[in-house]
């Protein structure tokens, strides 16, 4: 009997690639191991080799199995249904009731999840949809749709269940390196706004806190400790506020010491703008970047409050303290307004992705995607990345510190050319005179007045 028995365990959603996961297993990871991630194992075929397993349907995180993948085992019941499936027939059920087993797990749980959960997406449904009223969005154009459509809708419990694997598989925030300094891993992941919100969370298991992302950037770039920075980005972009700010500092610290953003596997719009400014910007194969724009969204509620027969009337002092309300469709003024905002952004962004990759703005408002998410290869042919690399391996390869300073010495080479200008002696600065002890006197009495 080849079939393996059936081991609790989670059952979660999410994109399966049963050879990726495969992969990740060592070939001298032992039965053991192996048997962990299968349903079936061949009886005539050494139990010590991956060859003789298979219906993969598990993740594999750290060389080792885990939680089961409801699309694999999918896949994998498909599979032992065919006859064509080499395995005897006495097998093909017991694998069967194996894979059937995660499945009913899953079915079961997430329904209860979805009720357990009611509530809460309830509220945070509200809550996203007030959140966006207004804001200055630097946030992938189709997922705004969704947002605002979340209002009366309910988020997947298998959304949640992704969100909570995500979760549970981290990264090591640091990774010693061969030359006794660390490699310190920032996550930068979610919706995009100062401080985390449920909104965040709910789109990217992270949180999108700026603050904290900031605090441990800064706490990165002053520990001597730390020889390189991964920014390891998942996030759609955000609200504008505290973009730019936190823009110029990751080019600070770049002139310090190497910082690398891994598009693992999304940087679009404000996560983006971030991620142009480290040194080297790396996209994981399977990523997407760019959406380089900005917008804002009006909404006219006034026919459905008049369905519901509501009324409102503003009571204003300040001409334009109300502009842009949602009670009445927006008029042009307004219009123009906000479109001057929303150019003056675009300005602010084209021109840091600019500086951070070294191009013309002009380069960056047309080329660079011009508002589109680009794919990983095209993505580096266009020059809104470096390398295509998964996050683990530019970890591994930044670990080096011939890496590193082949990185500092081409960062250096790109972003201060030799022009002729330098050569050149700069312009005189003026000159404060200095005070006549008359003058500094009368200061000095105003002063202590
Ligand atoms: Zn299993």
């Amino acid at each position: 009997m080849g079939a393996l028995p059936y081991a609790d365990s989670a059952v979660v959603d999410g994109a399966w690639d049963g050879p990726g996961e495969e992969a990740k297993l060592s070939n001298d990871a032992g039965a053991a191991t192996y048997r962990k991630m299968y349903a079936w194992v061949d009886p005539s075929k050494d139990a010590d080799t991956k060859a003789a397993y298979k219906f993969p349907h598990h993740f594999v995180s750290n060389g080792s199995p885990g939680a089961a993948s409801v699309s694999g085992v999918r896949a994998a019941l498909a599979r032992a249904a065919q006859s064509g499936t080499s395995i005897p027939d006495a097998d093909r059920s017991a694998v069967k009731s194996h894979l059937q087993k995660h499945l009913d797990k899953y079915n079961s749980s997430s329904k209860s999840l979805e009720s357990e959960h009611e509530d809460e997406l309830q509220s945070l449904a509200m809550a996203t949809t007030l959140e966006t009223r207004g804001r200055i969005l630097l946030v992938r154009g189709e997922l705004i749709g969704t947002l605002c459509d979340l209002h009366g809708h309910h988020v997947s419990a298998h959304t949640l269940r992704a969100l909570e694997y995500q979760a549970r598989t981290k990264v090591p925030s640091q990774v010693k390196t061969s030359d006794d300094s660390v490699v310190q891993v920032i996550p930068l992941k979610g919706v995009l706004r100062p401080t985390p919100s449920l909104f965040g969370l709910l789109f990217g298991g992270g949180g999108g806190g700026l603050l904290g992302f900031r605090d441990q950037l800064r706490a990165a770039a002053n520990n001597d400790k730390v020889s390189a920075i991964v920014m390891d980005v998942d996030s759609p972009g955000g609200f504008v506020d505290l973009i730019p700010e936190i823009a110029s500092d990751i080019r600070a610290v770049r002139a310090q010491k190497p910082v690398v953003a891994v598009a693992n596997t999304t940087a679009g719009s404000a996560a983006y703008w971030l991620a142009s400014q480290a040194s080297q910007v790396v996209v994981s194969p399977s990523a997407e970047i760019g959406s380089i724009g900005v917008y804002q969204i009006h909404e006219d509620i006034s026919r459905a409050l008049d369905k519901e027969g509501v009324a409102v009337t503003l009571v204003k002092a300040g001409k334009y303290k109300v502009e842009g309300h949602p009670f009445a469709p927006l008029d042009d003024e307004a219009a123009a307004a906000m479109q001057d905002d929303v150019n003056s952004y675009y300005d602010m962004f084209t021109g840091d992705v600019a500086k951070g990759r070294g191009v013309e703005q002009d380069a960056v408002k047309n080329g660079f995607g011009e508002g589109r998410m680009v794919m990983a290869q095209r993505a580096t042919k266009i020059g809104l990345a470096d390398r295509v690399e998964q996050l683990g391996d530019t970890i591994k390869r930044l670990a080096h510190p011939g890496a590193r300073a082949a990185l500092q010495r081409a960062d250096a080479e790109a972003l201060q050319p030799d022009p002729p200008e330098a050569l050149q002696p700069p312009p005189e600065e003026p000159r404060i005179p200095a005070l006549t002890s008359e003058e500094r006197d009368r200061v000095l009495s105003v002063l202590a007045s």
